[in-house]
């Protein structure tokens, strides 16, 4: 599907194709978007919010274009909640040292979950540590699915927020956000939803969720590094300080006081990434060009069809087994280190992921020390499989 919008999918290594299944930690950039950043810097680089010369304003107006696009793609209710950051992981730092700074005391509890990425881990336990406030984790099951009952009993007066991703990195599965939301709101406490795995391949709704906050990077769905994105309710956004200070985020300055500007410029000190923003508007745009119904369609096929054949291999063991699932699957082979197999894999121009995928914890909650992970974006298509079986074969061979 669409393999051929993709420039480097078009490369061979000794002749052989490439077959990308990496894309849970980057995804490949279609041509629109590639075209789109090269026309920015051609055509309109200039600063934005600033000028008065009709590129500064083309800028500007480009730039704000991807915010109304994103507010529509992800349904907030005002454009005002999109803002631009780095990526998931500083949306997650941002939520923790602004929202958390003034709302989370000594003796707080947050909750995570076993399955987090580091990037919702690390920001959580650093808050704690300054503030004395816990860290409790919800647990999953052997195949990978959040434990409902035992998520209900974590909560305690002292709860005042959740942190957990819609789908895992590692293990694939989708986890029950509506109901945990609705079950984190009944409990008083507030809810980041850390998507950035789950939004380059489902529909999100954030006003039918009702999260407090979703975050993603732009670089796992088809746009370019170093463009992320928080959503937040506006009425906690207006209440939240900001997080970095500089130019742009203030409304007045004089060193005796500081008035501060409005979300979203409120918390963009600085000059963002104005071509990253504007080139992830092509990136939206070829999504729904495409329909991320179809999109989901087609993963779920590959999904299905790599889990049937890998389940069959010889001495391979699949870790989660989840009934709802993005099209990312972990195994280990039997006696085969994973860095082994990535790297003879890799010698078949494979790319897989090999290591503990930011997620220490669930490496120990599977008693593993790395995984092999194979995930796919919307250009995979069989063949990729196919290529990928041979290469597992062609690795047990040499290992025999
Ligand atoms: C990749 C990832 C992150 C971090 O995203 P960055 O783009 O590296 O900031 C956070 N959570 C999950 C689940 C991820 O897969």
């Amino acid at each position: 599907m669409n393999k051929h919008d993709f420039p480097i999918l078009q490369q061979t290594k000794n002749g052989k194709p490439l077959v990308y299944l990496d894309s849970s930690a980057t995804s490949q950039k279609p041509q629109v978007v590639i075209d789109a950043l090269r026309h920015y810097y051609e055509h309109t680089n200039a600063n934005i919010h600033r000028g008065v010369y009709e590129l500064s304003e083309r800028a500007t107006k480009l730039y704000e274009n991807t915010r109304e696009n994103i507010k529509n793609f992800i349904n907030a209710k005002k454009s005002s909640e999109i803002i631009f950051v780095r990526g998931a992981t500083e949306a997650i730092n941002l939520v923790a040292d602004t929202y958390g700074r003034i709302n989370i005391k000594e003796n707080d509890e947050i909750i995570i979950s076993t399955m987090e990425h580091h990037s919702n881990i690390v920001p959580w336990k650093l808050l704690c540590e300054k503030v004395g406030a816990k860290l409790r984790v919800i647990s999953i099951s052997d195949s990978g699915e959040m434990d409902l009952d035992q998520y209900q009993k974590l909560f305690s007066a002292h709860t005042k927020l959740v942190a957990i991703a819609h789908a895992s990195n590692v293990l694939g599965t989708i986890n029950p956000i509506k109901t945990m939301i609705k079950i984190a709101h009944e409990h008083n406490a507030k809810i980041l939803i850390d998507g950035a795995q789950a939004f380059p391949h489902l529909s999100i709704d954030v006003q039918d969720l009702d999260c407090d906050f979703y975050v993603f990077s732009a670089h796992k769905a088809y746009g370019p590094t170093g463009v992320g994105v928080l959503y937040g309710k506006e009425e906690l956004l207006e209440k939240m300080p900001p997080y970095q200070g500089g130019g742009s985020m203030i409304e007045t300055v004089s060193f005796e006081k500081i008035t501060y500007a409005k979300s979203p410029a409120k918390f963009e000190a600085g000059t963002p990434d104005i071509g990253g923003v504007i080139a992830f508007n092509a990136a939206l745009n070829y999504l729904k060009n495409i329909g991320m119904q179809n999109i989901m369609q087609h993963e779920q096929d590959l999904l299905k069809d790599a889990t049937q054949k890998l389940s069959e291999f010889p001495e391979l063991k699949l870790i989660g087994t989840a009934k709802e699932k993005l099209g990312v699957i972990s195994f280990v082979l039997k006696d085969i280190h994973p860095h082994d197999v990535g790297t003879i894999l890799a010698h078949d121009n494979i790319a897989v992921r090999a290591g503990h995928h930011c997620a220490m914890p669930l490496m120990q909650r599977f008693n593993v020390p790395a995984m092999v992970r194979v995930s796919f974006g919307l250009y995979n298509d069989k063949t990729d499989i196919d290529a990928l079986l041979v290469g597992l074969h062609n690795t047990q061979r040499l290992f025999a």
